[in-house]
């Protein structure tokens, strides 16, 4: 066969090199039946049925789940689970026999559809992806009604395989036998995607969101998967397949050097000290999280407590999240992110659809901000949550200094009606904000005395600073984090902190970019907190650095003129002094 390239997200990293499965996955056909009336108890008993038994067979996967070694927590099905509890598939479909007199198949597939249509027009990834969710769950339920066997994937052929397929849920790669799948290469799916999450705890190296991959790939056909580059080789010739094979064997040995060391101290060669913390979105992350070392959650997104569903946490059920993921973590830090999400993103009330452009919209900060009720009630069980933990409170979205005053003046009369009420909260939670607007960086210096910390979030920074739309893909090749501006950005930002004797970190995905450690050692942060998988390779490199020669680099960095001339001086600097092999020392493209 002729050798064939193909390129996208890598989803999760590492080499893989195997032959291709194909996994089909197609809709189910099912029949459309009008039922009569006497039917009706009988059909809506049969839904029920169904319906029970899909939650059955996700709680057996989930209990297979657990069985993986370290990562004994991962409960990630939970949200499907939820979906099949939920009012909204059941009564609707219910409804739906009763009221149109159609059978439990034809009702379902109305429901899902409807609720399909919800997400639809929604372009965050989370909400796309969790829109697979309800295919998964809709598939399973529709399965056991037509009484399909459960989906099995335990009979695969022997051999290192790569499977191809359309989609997958996250319950069927859970179910994948591990010593014969390698890797993964999905059409669908994103980064956020349960799926995604699960390939990158069970460390299985995917690509996700190959386009019509399926029907370029042959059985059988050898696969080199680059989960590090994103880069697919279908039939590679001999000399390529020898340099994978090598390149895979240097990964895995550097994986193992790597994990060895996460207990050494994240410190430069001449004693400066930065903390690595992890990113977080879902407590299952928590095992990872301390596997690979991190110093504490340095920014818990707490979106995903809100959108795995179809109606709002309540304070009660945030406060036992919040409080689980203090109580895991103690003694260390965790920074819990008040909800960053746009006002069209919400899954329920979809309240301000018709945003023009939804990135300069009504999200994250000011929509908290209108929607007082939600951001109270989040404040509320965040304070309750403080007395069990180290506890810091970031604001997403900050642009400028009187959101600031009005979020403390929020907090100061929470928590006089908590005082009155005899509810325990600790007298000092640290306030900090995301420096991810341009303004904030150009207010940095007033901000800076107004709260306890600033929390650099370079995704928003870079799309806002360089007027790059993170999610397009016909300006992704001028994302770039080595931008001048970006640079001088941080630089300005770290300057207003350190004036003011606050605490200074990045937590955007720059922070884990191998090619930009020396640079935020020669800015002196405080923190870095990145994606779990990623510290130990940070700390290597860290470990590696001298606080003066980053000081040396970062200057002559600021004397540059284009992002590709530093990223060159890095590239050739970095190779010289870091032992990571030169092609980790890419930058985020
Ligand atoms: C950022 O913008 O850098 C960030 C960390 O926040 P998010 O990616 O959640 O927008
Ligand atoms: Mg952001």
């Amino acid at each position: 066969m002729k050798t064939r390239r193909f390129q996208s997200h890598a989803t999760s990293p590492g080499i893989a090199i195997g032959s291709a499965h194909r996994l089909g996955h197609h809709g189910i056909a099912f029949l459309k039946l009008w039922i009569r009336d006497s039917d009706v108890e009988s059909e809506v008993m049969r839904f029920r049925e169904a319906v029970v038994k899909s939650k059955e067979q996700i709680t057996r996967v989930q209990a297979k789940m657990c069985r993986f070694e370290g990562h004994e927590q991962i409960n990630i099905l939970e949200s499907q689970r939820l979906f099949l509890q939920d009012d909204m598939l059941v009564n609707t479909t219910i409804a739906h026999v009763k009221e149109l007199r159609i059978n439990a198949e034809w009702a379902l597939d109305k429901t899902l559809g409807s609720l399909r249509l919800a997400f639809m027009n929604v372009q965050e990834d989370y909400f796309r992806d969790r829109r697979q969710d309800i295919d998964y769950a809709g598939r399973r339920v529709m399965s056991n009604l037509m009484g399909h066997p459960e989906i099995s994937l335990s009979e695969l052929p022997e051999g290192d395989l790569i499977i191809v397929t359309h989609d997958l849920s996250p319950a069927e790669v859970a179910s994948l036998p591990r010593e014969r799948v390698r890797g993964f290469i999905m059409e669908a799916g994103g980064m956020t995607s349960h799926t995604a999450i699960i390939s990158r705890a069970l460390e299985i190296p995917a690509m996700f969101g190959v386009k019509e991959i399926a029907d370029q790939i042959q059985e059988g056909e050898t696969l080199v998967l680059d989960g590090i580059k994103g880069i697919l080789i279908a039939s590679p010739n001999a000399r390529e397949l020898e340099q994978y094979k090598q390149v895979q064997q240097k990964y895995q040995a550097l994986e193992q050097i790597l994990l060895q060391e996460i207990h050494l101290p994240t410190e430069t060669k001449d004693g400066f000290k930065i903390r690595l913390d992890a990113n977080m979105e879902i407590v299952e992350e928590i095992p990872s999280i301390i596997q690979h070392g991190a110093e504490g959650i340095g920014l818990y997104r707490t979106e995903y407590l809100f959108i795995n569903r179809m109606d709002e946490p309540s304070e009660g059920e945030q406060y036992e999240n919040y409080v689980t993921i203090l109580k895991k973590l103690h003694p260390k830090t965790v920074t819990i992110r008040t909800i960053d999400i746009g006002g069209d993103k919400l899954a329920f009330g979809q309240r301000y659809e018709d945003q023009i452009n939804p990135a300069l919209g009504l999200r994250a900060i000011r929509l908290c901000l209108r929607e007082l009720p939600l951001f109270r009630t989040q404040l509320r069980a965040l304070l309750r949550a403080s007395v069990h933990g180290n506890l810091r409170i970031l604001l997403p979205m900050i642009s400028g200094i009187d959101e600031v005053l009005e979020v403390k003046k929020i907090i100061r009369t929470i928590k006089r009606e908590m005082a009155q009420k005899k509810v325990p909260c600790k007298d000092k939670v640290p306030l900090g904000i995301m420096i991810e607007v341009p303004a904030a960086v150009f207010t940095a210096n007033l901000l800076a005395k107004e709260v306890d910390f600033f929390s650099i979030g370079t995704n928003d920074l870079i799309q806002y600073g360089l007027a790059i739309d993170r999610v397009n893909e016909l300006v992704s090749d001028l994302y770039n984090p080595l931008h001048p501006a970006v640079i001088r950005m941080i630089v300005q930002t770290v300057r207003a902190a350190k004036a003011a004797g606050i605490q200074v970190s990045v937590c955007g995905e720059m922070a884990g970019a191998p090619l930009a450690i020396a640079l935020f050692v020669g800015m002196e942060l405080d923190a870095l907190s990145m994606n779990p998988i990623s510290i130990p390779r940070v700390k290597k490199i860290l470990r590696a650095l001298t606080r003066e020669k980053s000081k040396r680099l970062l200057a002559e960095v600021l004397e540059m003129q284009t992002a590709e001339e530093i990223e060159k001086f890095l590239k050739k600097e970095m190779g010289s002094i870091s032992p990571i092999h030169n092609r980790h020392l890419s930058i985020l493209k």
